[in-house]
């Protein structure tokens, strides 16, 4: 896994500097002072040649002689002066390539900031070569520690921004959960990932991406652990360990599983494997995320608390007609786009008025109760129960034809009317029309639900407790 940069704080560089005390400043040029230092030695080592060569015994009048001093003193300028270009030639290109290199590398780097892709900060375009054991290899060094660190600190602000803002881009769960699964495996290299979340007091994935079996996952040891305890799991898989590809479609080398909670409201784990290391840096950068998804999944799950709870009928639980007529709406266009047939069933309790009349309107509550719950359990999971009016109720039945409604109709009519029911309850019986898209060539979905009305109107006038289905040659009249 790529180095991740995981908190602002910066450990203190641990470079051992090597202190040397510096020589007094006297000009702002470092190769100036040495040129002035340089020749003033080599006027020093002219000075003092003569008085030397005088104690070895060379002869006063020759040594005192002004040609003699001014050639030592010549000479010790010229020794001076060749030090002073050998030290800038030798040090002096060497600086030179150092800052030819520094200036190719801000290059790269602002190209890199620029197109917002930390990828193209390679080793290769932003690195100095450190190829000399001293204070210049040790300048390159730092050099290239502070490109990393810069560059660290870069991804991430990156995974931040990103993160923050997909966190605040989206209310639903499922779209939230995918999204920051795919987030995380951009920024953490991480090829599986879970979000786990209490559900009923289960732990269910809500998304997953790379894993097998992701409701096992979601059940495993770790992540009830993680949720349970509020703690960080870290499993490193030995290399050598061959594990089982039962789980992932990779070789997992290490998987981290953190809980998510709000306010120590436990909500559930988040498991990140990668067949890379998740370095500590990671981890840390995870665990300064985690709050923030808590906060947006905290969000999204009020959301669909809400959404549920506004399309829910309040007394028999099933969906309510608002809710209902969107979603049929979106049915049929689907059924039109993929030729794929649409059942309607409209059905409606029998003298349903004189039970409340007789019985009062609480037991009239609860038969709609009961005729509710027995329509439901003659659906299939997809079908659609609809509180249509009163005592009126829709199932919306995606992919059942002709033939598949009139049995399911049949059912409804059958499970009702021999439906135990308590005292006072009274036995109800139900009438059902059924209307199917494309049986019937309904042009748009009022038509097709005009067509189950007439079809419950027949059934009514044939004698109540019955099925009658819309005619499936005609077209539904208007
Ligand atoms: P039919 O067999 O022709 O359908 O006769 P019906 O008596 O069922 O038909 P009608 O439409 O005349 O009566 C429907 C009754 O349903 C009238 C209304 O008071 C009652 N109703 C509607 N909503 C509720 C409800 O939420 N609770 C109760 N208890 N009664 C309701
Ligand atoms: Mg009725
Ligand atoms: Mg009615």
């Amino acid at each position: 896994m790529t180095p991740r940069q995981g908190d602002t704080t910066v450990p203190a560089a641990t470079t051992e500097v090597e202190s040397h005390t510096p020589l007094p400043r006297l000009t702002r040029r470092v190769f100036h002072d040495l040129a002035i230092w340089m020749v003033g030695l080599g006027l020093l080592t002219g000075l003092v040649f003569p008085p030397f060569v005088l104690l070895l015994g060379l002869p006063a009048e020759r040594v005192l002689e002004p040609t003699f001093f001014s050639a030592t003193l010549g000479a010790g300028l010229l020794v001076g002066a060749l030090n002073f270009w050998l030290a800038r030639s030798v040090v002096g290109a060497r600086l030179e390539l150092l800052r030819g290199r520094m200036a190719e590398i801000e290059e790269t780097v602002r190209r890199v900031v620029e197109l917002g892709d930390a990828s193209g900060c390679d080793p290769d375009a932003c690195r100095m070569q450190v190829d000399s054991d001293d204070e210049l290899g040790a300048v390159a060094e730092a050099f290239n520690a502070l490109v990393e660190a810069l560059a660290a600190s870069h991804r991430v602000n990156d995974v931040d921004r990103r993160m923050g803002a997909l966190l605040a881009a989206h209310l639903d769960l499922t779209i939230l959960a995918r999204e920051v699964l795919q987030e995380l495996g951009r920024s953490f290299e991480a090829e599986a990932s879970a979000l786990c979340l209490e559900r009923d007091g289960e732990l269910v994935a809500v998304a997953a991406q790379g894993l097998v079996d992701a409701d096992s996952v979601a059940t495993s040891d770790p992540v009830r652990v993680a949720y349970r305890e509020g703690r960080t799991l870290r499993i490193a898989v030995p290399s050598d360990l061959l594990v089982d590809a039962g789980v992932t479609h990779f070789r997992p080398r290490s998987v981290l599983v953190l809980p998510l909670e709000l306010r120590g409201v436990r909500l559930g784990a988040l498991l990140v494997a990668s067949s890379k290391e998740i370095d500590e840096e990671s981890e840390r950068l995870l665990g300064r995320l985690l709050p923030h998804m808590a906060v947006a999944i905290h969000n999204a799950l009020g959301h669909e608390r809400l959404q549920r709870v506004a399309a829910r009928d309040a007394l028999t639980g099933v969906y309510n007609r608002r809710y209902g007529m969107e979603r049929l709406a979106k049915e049929f266009e689907r059924a039109v786009r993929s030729s794929e047939p649409l059942g309607l069933l409209l059905f409606d309790i029998d003298r349903f008025k004189a039970i409340n009349d007789s019985h009062g309107h609480l037991v009239g509550d609860r038969v709609l109760v009961s005729v509710a719950r027995c329509a439901q359990r003659s659906l299939r999971e997809g079908d659609v129960l609809v509180r249509y009016g009163g005592e009126e109720f829709l199932a919306i039945l995606p992919g059942a034809g002709h033939a598949d409604i009139s049995v399911i109709g049949e059912r409804i009519r059958s499970i009702v009317s021999e439906e135990r029911i308590e005292a006072p309850m009274p036995q109800v019986t139900v009438s059902v029309g059924g209307a199917s898209y494309p049986a019937v060539t309904a042009a748009d979905v009022d038509e097709l639900l005009r067509a189950a009305d007439q079809a419950l109107y027949l059934a009514k006038a044939a004698g109540r407790d019955r099925v009658v289905m819309a005619d499936p040659v005609l077209r539904a009249a208007s």
